[in-house]
């Protein structure tokens, strides 16, 4: 150790010079963060010393979270940021830092919202290295730089729920808040495809409502969009999880119905046939619907749909209000 002969008052005189040279340094960086460095949100670099736990960084890091420069403590730990994650961004981080300082990553990187003085998070992109090893091999000392990524962040998050929007506008009807038309179709060729592959019974029905031109009449449009909707939620409500219900289209809907037989899914949509037929719908209005079954038997997908259509047709025809074939 070059230090080793040193007087305490050379020491001393020795750390005073280091301060003040690690100073202007910081100083330097900090100028060259703010005017030289075209990435926006760069807060700058920080070194991270493990033996004695001391984090040295540009205070940019911290008065973009709303703190005053004399806010900062003398001794800056790991801990001082750390202790501010958001606790869903803890563990990620903190594994990000473990598997870099194990070896198992070649650097460290993580992005993650940290509290800011007015109680709300901030994100940050970090990145770092381990740029000095001990004589043991350990890792002495990191040096790393960080970026505010919030604005960034806000925007991919908008933009995920208004994708995540589009997406059940596309599956989704947007009256009766029940699957559409096209979700019905896709979900019926892949349940086609199961049907025939692992040869399981599949079955659908199609229902429409007995007179609902009447409804429409005498109590107004806005009315019988009301009772398709009441009775989208009356299917979701009847079926069981592994079924699907979808609006085919007007008045009439469809339920697809996995590994089932033709006499069960007859059972189950007269259930929901029942159901309608007990609720009371607005203005106390009484509707009820008929339905046609058909089990699945080799044919492609319209002939599937049109033969239950011809079962609605035959309910229709022996007075409504009924599910054919009945069970
Ligand atoms: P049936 O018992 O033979 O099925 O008689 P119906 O009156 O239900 O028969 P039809 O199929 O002729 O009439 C269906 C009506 O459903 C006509 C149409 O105005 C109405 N309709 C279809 N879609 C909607 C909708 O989105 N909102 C409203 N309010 N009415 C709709
Ligand atoms: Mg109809
Ligand atoms: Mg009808």
């Amino acid at each position: 150790m070059k230090y080793i002969n040193f007087t305490r008052e050379q020491l001393l005189e020795r750390i005073e010079a280091v301060e003040l040279l690690n100073s202007e340094l910081l100083r330097e960086k900090e100028q060259e963060t703010k005017l030289e460095y075209a990435w926006s949100g760069n807060l700058g670099h920080w070194y991270w010393d493990i033996k004695t736990n001391t984090v040295t960084f540009n205070p940019l890091k911290v008065t973009n979270l709303g703190y005053d420069k004399s806010e900062i403590p003398e001794h800056v730990t790991y801990q001082f940021f750390t202790d501010k994650l958001h606790p869903e961004d803890f563990q990620k981080t903190m594994d990000a830092m473990l598997n870099h300082l194990h070896g198992k990553a070649n650097v460290y990187e993580a992005e993650y919202r940290i509290l800011a003085k007015d109680g709300k998070y901030r994100w940050y992109y970090d990145r770092g290295k381990i740029t000095q090893y001990d004589d043991s091999g350990k890792p002495k000392f990191l040096a790393g730089i960080v970026f505010d990524i919030s604005e960034k962040k806000e925007l991919e998050l908008e933009l995920q729920i208004k994708n995540e929007i589009l997406a059940e506008q596309a599956t989704i009807d947007v009256l009766t808040k029940i699957n559409n038309h096209r979700s019905l179709i896709d979900r019926l060729r892949s349940e086609i495809a199961d049907a025939s592959r692992m040869a399981k019974p599949l079955s659908i029905a199609i229902f429409d409502i007995d007179d609902f031109k009447k409804v429409n009449d005498c109590n107004g449009h806005i009315c019988g969009d009301q009772v398709l909707a009441d009775v989208a939620a009356l299917f979701k409500k009847t079926i069981r999880d592994t079924d699907f219900a979808g609006r085919y289209g007007g008045e009439e809907f469809m339920v697809i119905f996995t590994d089932t037989d033709l006499a069960k899914a007859a059972k189950i949509s007269d259930r929901i046939r029942q159901s309608v037929e007990g609720y009371f719908f607005v203005n106390d209005l009484k509707i009820t619907i008929s339905g046609g079954v058909e089990q699945y038997k080799g044919e492609d997908l319209t002939e599937l749909i049109h033969s239950a259509d011809m079962k609605l047709y035959e309910a229709k025809k022996k007075g409504k209000n009924k599910i054919e074939p009945i069970y």
